[in-house]
């Protein structure tokens, strides 16, 4: 079923194509986190961070953290008028300083300092829901069951006529119907990028656009809207 519906709908070329693709822009701000600390508590932070907020203002404000605090040892030391002062670039900074002292806080008293690597674990935590969990899964942890979902997935996947869901929950179970496990842990990092760049939530580039034969979107509301 999963290969009949990945040929059908071209989706193993599109993968392959945006993940080619990819390459010519930034990665997300979380997963180059990931990538070069290999810290699930700092993928944690600044997925927190990035809610919400421009991946160019939380790539500068994660980092400024972190050359401060990089441990939950750290953040709990750091006074919350500091921490504030610090993130407060990013949307809803005041709730997220919250957060991320609470957070700190339990780390230390009940998981030993340590992130847990285990997604029922971090929907625990206040302020963690399914897509962070799942991005701290893959790209703290580096595991492969899991597709984060934010807005860019839950979206471009909608227009490519992949799914025809409501929210990113439902969106998250109905990938994982149609798409091979070898390519979850990519798909976060490759649309975020595409729908950063190309396929904007408001005017995507269509017309550039490299998947656009494949695009259901494309055929049925922008050919026909441009004559
Ligand atoms: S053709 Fe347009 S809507 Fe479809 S994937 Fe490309 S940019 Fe997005």
């Amino acid at each position: 079923m999963k290969y009949s519906k990945m040929q059908d709908w071209g989706i193993i070329k599109v993968m392959q194509i945006l993940k080619k693709e990819a390459k010519n822009f930034a990665n997300p701000i979380v997963t180059e986190i990931g990538e070069k600390t290999r810290s699930p508590f700092m993928v944690l932070v600044s997925c927190l961070l990035s809610l919400r907020t421009n991946d160019k203002i939380t790539g500068p404000v994660s980092k400024n953290l972190f050359k401060i605090a990089d441990t939950p040892e750290k953040i709990n030391k750091l006074p919350l008028k500091k921490l504030k002062k610090i993130i407060k670039s990013v949307n809803f900074y005041i709730t997220k300083s919250k957060r991320i002292k609470e957070i700190s806080k339990t780390l230390l008293e009940k998981y030993n300092g340590k992130v847990p690597g285990d997604f029922d674990e971090l929907m625990k935590f206040k302020g963690v829901g399914r897509k962070t969990a799942n991005i701290v899964m893959t790209y703290g942890f580096f595991k492969k069951e899991y597709i984060a979902v934010d807005t860019h997935v839950h979206r471009i996947p909608n227009r490519l006529g992949w799914v025809k869901t409501k929210n990113p929950h439902q969106t998250e179970e109905e990938l994982k119907k149609i798409i091979l496990k070898k390519y979850w842990q990519d798909i976060n990092d490759i649309f975020v990028t595409f729908g950063q760049n190309i396929c904007k939530p408001i005017s995507p580039h269509c017309r550039e656009c490299p998947i656009n034969q494949y695009c259901k979107y494309y055929k049925e509301v922008y050919l026909p809207k441009s004559g």
